[in-house]
């Protein structure tokens, strides 16, 4: 909000400035520069906030809501202004995304909805949105390194540190129709968001307090998923943004076993996230 403010009063300022030498020059050309500048200028600079403004002050479409009653446990969850909030965001986050379907997948709603909904689970209690507005692929199936959609492709779901997120559609489907079972294509790319939002992929995330205590905590954790000896699936062993991003979809789907398995990390988690699931 401060550098919207601090954006628009430089506009003014600056057409103020054009206007005032055409006055001094008795000149009217300046005059008029100046006002199509200004209305350019400010049509550039709103046209983000008022999206926003649009996104949250139309009624949360109900399709919307159906989908988030039948795809997204943590929502089911939620008290009525919790479920409120969550819906805001939701408006919020599609408002503010590209989204590029690929390889003839159309783009819909449920589809909106789904890919935005780890975002909206993932920030729920921090208070903060995610830093970059990205664009959002959408692949009809999984992937190989070449982005190509094949039998053998294995990859599900990706993020690029500033670039764009990109979904397998059977994948996002899949996390999202099994609520429990600690995988979650979504929940984890959106884990990768908040933890490169202080420019780091290292599994540390953004509002994260002792950080030398999360770096023993994962460098511990790392070595009991490699021995077997932890809740998280063996791809979190590949390295600490791939423990963070498998961590946070267990936190969010099956907190229990976490808890108990890996009691340290846990705890760290709840502060990542600002709550306590199973408090
Ligand atoms: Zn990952």
């Amino acid at each position: 909000m401060r550098n919207l403010v601090v954006r628009i009063v430089a506009g003014v300022l600056a057409a103020a400035a054009l206007a005032a030498l055409g006055v001094h020059r008795d000149k009217t050309w300046p005059l008029v520069v100046a006002g199509l500048f200004l209305v350019l200028y400010l049509g550039l600079v709103m046209r983000r906030p008022l999206r926003r403004i649009r996104a949250v002050s139309r009624p949360f479409p109900p399709a919307w809501r159906k989908l988030l009653e039948e795809n997204v446990g943590f929502y089911e969850e939620l008290d009525a202004a919790g479920r409120k909030h969550f819906e805001r965001n939701v408006a919020l986050l599609v408002a503010d995304h590209e989204f590029e379907p690929v390889e003839g997948v159309e783009l819909d709603d449920e589809l909106r909805v789904l890919s935005v909904a780890g975002a909206a689970v993932i920030f729920h209690h921090l208070g903060i949105e995610p830093r970059v507005r990205r664009t959002i692929l959408l692949y009809p199936d999984h992937f190989d390194d070449a982005y190509d959609v094949s039998k053998h492709g294995e990859i599900m779901g990706m993020v690029h540190r500033q670039g764009p997120i990109v979904f397998s559609r059977r994948a996002l489907r899949n996390g999202w129709n099994s609520k429990t079972d600690g995988s979650n294509v979504c929940i984890h790319e959106w884990a990768h968001v908040l933890d490169m939002d202080d420019g780091f992929a290292d599994g540390i995330p953004v509002l994260a307090g002792d950080t030398e205590h999360w770096d023993e905590v994962l460098k511990e954790e790392l070595e009991r998923v490699r021995k077997g000896r932890s809740a998280l699936r063996a791809y979190a062993g590949t390295n600490r943004a791939e423990l963070f991003a498998c961590a946070a979809e267990a936190f969010f789907e099956r907190p229990g076993p976490l808890k108990k398995k890996d009691g340290e990390l846990y705890e760290l988690l709840c502060e990542a996230f600002g709550f306590d699931p199973l408090a």
